[in-house]
């Protein structure tokens, strides 16, 4: 088994703002993995708060070459994952493209998409969000008409302007919409008047709304909210979730922090055994890792895949949201290929 990886900056089609600063472009890395003639491609996308760069993914996968080299003929996804994931404790992003491009490769090896592998029902896939960031009226009014193919949105809140940015985006449609706080809000009786208002909004949930150190108050907030609450930022692997469902109803899995799609699987089982909703999303990431995170999301209740749709020039083809859904294709593996 041979790898490569590639650093790339992709840059949004707007900058992007949520309560924590405003980004313009974001740092990825592609990773091939090749073997027995096939390559399979995963991605690592490195968000600021998780700590990882173009420098430590190139390094975390310098490492990660060493285990790969030694594989030949028939392989086990779980029996590498362990190995790479023993490697070092954090890198999710970069474990995540390993684990993408193995289980892309896997599908090329078969033939066959990787939800078929995984026996996973296409035709469940539940409606995906199109996310709006903290941004002005005018970009805002432009981003929901860009979003005409998407059924729900997603709005980033954790400003003063809050209840003004609501009302506005009422006041241009009436589709169903999260909100997603990134642990703007700091104070539990703001909160618990703040959910009392956005009920009356047609609000599918909130997420995140506290910093993820704030779990009494999220205790708390669970007990009394009249709106379905979130995990983003508080849960990232496995172990987090048992703790999750004592201050959340739902979560969101995301492959850059869970380390991908092996991991993820699991995740979905055990938030299932503790009667947790489940969104599965993504970070500012290209058609590649968002792909891959669509081969599961059949399993959870919504998506929030639309990496390629916010940023300028994506960097693969086959990954395709009609009808507000993503438009599972037959191609094997995740369902990606590059663009020439
Ligand atoms: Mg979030």
């Amino acid at each position: 088994m041979k790898i490569h990886f590639t650093p790339h900056w992709l840059e949004f089609k707007h900058p992007f703002t949520l309560s924590v600063g405003s980004r313009t472009h974001t740092p990825i890395v592609i990773t091939e993995i090749e073997h027995e003639g096939f390559i399979g491609f995963g991605e690592a996308s490195m968000p600021p708060y998780l700590g990882e760069s173009h420098e430590s993914v190139v390094a975390f996968l310098q490492k990660a070459k060493n285990i790969l080299e030694k594989i030949s003929g028939d392989f086990s996804i779980e029996n590498i994952m362990l190995e790479i994931d023993a490697l070092e404790k954090n890198n999710t992003a970069a474990k995540a493209s390993v684990d993408i491009a193995l289980h892309d490769l896997q599908g090329k090896i078969k033939n066959k998409p990787c939800y078929e592998i995984l026996s996973i029902n296409p035709s469940n896939m539940p409606l995906t969000f199109f996310t709006l960031g903290m941004d002005e009226p005018k970009v805002l009014e432009e981003k929901i008409k860009e979003a005409d193919e998407w059924k729900i949105l997603k709005i980033k809140l954790g400003s003063e302007n809050d209840k003004k940015r609501i009302e506005f985006i009422r006041s241009i449609t009436d589709k169903p919409i999260a909100i997603d706080v990134n642990q703007g809000w700091k104070d539990k009786f703001f909160v618990y008047d703040m959910l009392c208002w956005l009920k009356e909004k047609n609000i599918l949930f909130v997420e995140q709304p506290m910093p993820k150190e704030m779990k009494e108050e999220m205790q708390w907030l669970k007990e009394k909210s009249p709106v379905l609450l979130f995990g983003d930022e508080s849960v990232q692997r496995l172990n987090d979730i048992t703790e999750a469902a004592q201050i959340f109803h739902g979560i969101n899995i995301k492959l850059m922090k869970c380390t991908g799609m092996s991991e993820a699987i699991k995740m979905i089982e055990r938030a299932r055994e503790l009667n947790l909703k489940i969104m599965i999303g993504c970070m500012s990431e290209t058609s590649c890792a968002n792909a891959a995170a669509a081969q599961l999301a059949p399993l959870t209740d919504w998506a929030d895949l639309d990496g390629p749709a916010l940023i300028k020039k994506d960097l693969f083809s086959g990954f395709e949201v009609k009808n507000g859904k993503v438009k599972p294709n037959n191609l094997p593996g995740i369902g990606v290929y590059l663009k020439k």
